[in-house]
């Protein structure tokens, strides 16, 4: 056989062969038969140890068992791209020698191993960079749930918990330090991670400060108290600066509910979540009450537009009155949600509709029973009150919102002042913008408005002048202490007198008692509502309060 023969052959075999590193005795039958063949190892180390310190050579055997303690027949040397040499060890049968010739064409041999080597590495590389974060090198999210995965299939899983945690100064630590040595900061601190961890544990990093972890049960409470503080270095100027790195955690004790490795994740997420908006601590278990409430917010999610298509949402009617004569001079619609036989409240289900943006089907879906209400009034021959409806600031992005509202109004065929448009204030400053083009338009239309909650969050007394507004709806809060003080008593009244000299009603909500009325008389508000007077109540029940008219 001629060596291009068997040289053809053995690259023809190769190229057909999947990618492993072991060469088939097949593409070598000729070749080895030819050369003497007994092994060939592919050795691969770090150009420069000192940079990489750590990473052990990688042996792999191409072609035949790998000698021990044994030196090669011979050696051929090879630079790889990425600081890596490697370093091709023949073995030859009762370590036959090749003469010149031989060890010439083997050289070509040598360079098509090479090139297989590269294939396989790149193969590997591809691989491995989709389970680990390629900063930190901890593995990431693929390589969680790789590693999950098994754990869950063998039940081991049992012995762990699952961890979610944010690092509390990461925004600050950038800001500081920039975000080359931030980079630095974020390796430091992996290592330090790493080195907490026994062999069958694992952390991973999802990439910028989202680490979860796998920790035996046993060792939770020392990984809780490990990561509350862990002491890294930055370097300012030259000079290294201690940083002590507090986590925020979540966490699942795994528990015989995990269904799926995804639940390690997105339990401990929701408990990490949780620690940070809502209790405010430096940990946080996943509890029932929670889960719960992730289940809640779900459903209703998933069952609103059916509900609304099924009349599920009913609209409630509160009286305004004028605490000065004690007449009803109008109303608020509030929707409720008659879901499976509970009721739910505006205040579960509205934030929840407002995050997911669709709670503008809602507020037109009230608008439009407002209307009917009201028309039903009139052809029943009762004098209708003017009715409010809630309009969120999330509807705002919603392009022709005012020219709808205008347009469902006309349809239903009563008087456009018949229907007032409350909102709530905002602090942003492109919402503000959406918000004073929308009330202005509501007014050139000749739609009254109203600023909901005046007082609380962001409203402030200067932006009165901005907003076209008909009236300000003073929040509860104002009145709710057990007894009102001065300064609410001073506020509430230069609140009252500016809103009077720019031409706005004022009202004030959650009038309870007796004294509260009192005081909002002394103040000079004419207009309230609250439960002193009547609850939210079923639109049959406020046409026969309607029909009475005075509360006396
Ligand atoms: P809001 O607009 O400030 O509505 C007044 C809330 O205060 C109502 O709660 C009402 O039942 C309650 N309330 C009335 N009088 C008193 C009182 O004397 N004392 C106390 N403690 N509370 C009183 P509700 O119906 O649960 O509504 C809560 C909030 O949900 C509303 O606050 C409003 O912002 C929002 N909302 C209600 N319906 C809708 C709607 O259809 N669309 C939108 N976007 N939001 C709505
Ligand atoms: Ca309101
Ligand atoms: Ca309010």
């Amino acid at each position: 056989m001629t060596f291009e023969r068997s040289f053809m052959n053995f690259v023809q075999i190769l190229s057909e062969e999947e990618i492993t590193p072991e060469i088939s005795p097949s593409a070598l039958a000729d070749v080895s038969k030819e050369y003497s063949l007994r092994s060939i190892v592919a050795i691969i180390s770090n150009l420069r140890e000192s940079e990489q310190a750590g990473e052990a050579d990688v042996i792999v055997p191409l072609f035949g068992p790998v000698p021990e303690n044994e030196a090669p027949s011979y050696l051929f040397k090879h630079t790889l791209a990425g600081r890596k040499t490697v370093t091709f060890h023949i073995y030859t049968r009762d370590n036959k020698s090749w003469n010149e010739e031989e060890y010439q064409s083997f050289a070509i041999i040598v360079d098509i191993l090479m090139m297989h080597t590269e294939r396989f590495l790149l193969g590997k590389f591809v691989k491995d960079s989709a389970l680990t974060q390629y900063l930190t090198g901890l593995p990431n999210s693929g390589g969680f749930i790789a590693y999950a995965t098994r754990l869950c299939e063998s039940r081991e899983i049992m012995n762990y918990d699952s961890f979610f945690f944010n690092l509390k100064s990461f925004g600050l630590i950038s800001r500081r330090y920039g975000l080359t040595e931030g980079d630095e900061i974020m390796k430091r601190y992996s290592q330090k991670l790493r080195e907490f961890c026994e062999p069958d544990e694992m952390i991973a990093h999802f990439g910028g400060d989202n680490y979860t972890a796998l920790i035996k049960k046993e060792r939770t409470q020392k990984f809780l108290d490990y990561i509350a503080s862990i002491p890294v270095y930055g370097m300012k100027n030259g000079k290294q600066e201690e940083i002590k790195v507090a986590a925020v955690t979540g966490v699942y004790a795994v528990d015989e509910s995990l269904k799926e490795p995804g639940q390690l994740i997105s339990r401990s997420a929701m408990a990490l979540n949780y620690a940070k908006n809502v209790a405010n601590k430096p940990y946080v278990f996943v509890n029932k009450a929670m889960s719960t409430r992730i289940y809640r917010q779900k459903q209703i999610e998933d069952r609103y537009e059916e509900a609304l298509a099924n009349d599920e949402f009913r609209i409630y009617l509160q009286p305004k009155v004028d605490i000065f004569t004690g007449e009803i001079i109008g109303a608020e619609s509030l929707a409720r949600w008659f879901c499976n036989g509970v009721v739910l409240y505006p205040t579960e289900f509205v934030p929840i509709l407002e995050q997911e943006g669709m709670v503008a089907s809602l507020d037109l879906y009230v608008l439009k029973k407002t209307c009917e209400f009201i028309l039903g009034w009139m052809k029943a021959g009762i004098e209708p009150v003017p009715v409010s409806v809630n309009f969120s600031r999330r509807d705002l992005n919603y392009k022709h919102l005012a020219r709808e509202i205008v347009q469902i109004i006309d349809d239903a065929g009563i008087k456009r002042n018949m229907i007032q448009i409350e909102v709530t204030e905002t602090a942003n400053e492109d919402e503000r913008i959406l918000m004073t083009n929308f009330l202005k338009n509501l007014k050139e239309k000749g739609i009254d408005t109203a600023i909901d909650d005046f007082g609380t969050g962001y409203s402030s007394l200067s932006n009165l002048r901005d907003f076209p507004v008909t009236m300000i709806k003073i929040d509860r809060s104002f009145i709710c202490n057990e007894a009102v003080n001065d300064n609410d008593e001073i506020v509430l009244r230069n609140i009252i007198h500016m809103a009077e000299d720019l031409g706005i009603k004022v009202l004030t909500e959650g009038v309870e008692r007796q004294d509260q009325v009192e005081l909002l008389k002394s103040v000079g508000c004419h207009y309230v509502q609250g439960f002193l007077y009547d609850n939210p109540m079923p639109e049959g029940d406020f046409q026969k309060r309607l029909i009475k008219r005075n509360y006396s």
